[in-house]
């Protein structure tokens, strides 16, 4: 290929179904459209969640996602005065999914997040982005070029666009 029609910024990602579980193998789940985009939260309930430097959520959405196996659930107010629904593996306690409680009566169009470190394709992925950088433990480095918010970014777009970019998928929303 002539350096013209190089297109060696264009990073494919792997083949979908992703596949992704808890730490005992008891769920396991299956990701069947591409992810709306993958970002790194360092806000303090992530880090408590993660027991670790930062949380990683995979945004989907949720009529992609299958699981098998036993969910149990707890929820948490948000800042945003909504109810964080959390669902993790009861037998091990592998936190795997974040997802608003409304979204749960009424699931059409919902998204949800995954948390990353389940997903058994994890180590080819890059996040597009960090939020909540004010909050970043002490060490942490970020990866050059990347999108980087110092609290809540007002919306996903800009994360969302960049992922697509990266990997060459549909821009969120078009072809609606
Ligand atoms: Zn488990
Ligand atoms: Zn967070």
């Amino acid at each position: 290929m002539s350096a013209n029609e190089d297109k060696s910024d264009l990073s494919p990602l792997p083949l979908l179904p992703w596949h992704g579980g808890c730490q005992c193998g008891q769920v396991r789940y299956q990701i069947n459209a591409y992810p709306l985009t993958l970002y790194g939260c360092h806000c303090s309930e992530c880090q408590k969640q993660s027991s670790s430097v930062y949380g990683l959520s995979l945004r989907i959405k949720a009529s992609s996602l299958s699981v098998s196996g036993q969910l149990a659930e707890w929820s948490r107010p948000t800042a945003s005065g909504n109810t964080m629904l959390a669902q993790f593996c009861p037998q091990c306690g592998s936190r795997l999914f974040h997802q608003r409680a409304q979204y749960k009566a009424d699931p059409a169009g919902a998204m949800m997040n995954v948390k990353g470190g389940t997903l058994d394709c994890i180590a080819e992925l890059e996040p597009a982005g960090h939020i909540w950088l004010a909050s970043r433990q002490k060490g942490t480095v970020i990866a050059p070029g990347l999108l980087e918010y110092d609290g809540q970014p007002e919306n996903y777009d800009a994360l969302m666009q960049a992922w697509s970019a990266k990997h060459g998928l549909p821009m969120p929303g078009a072809g609606k």
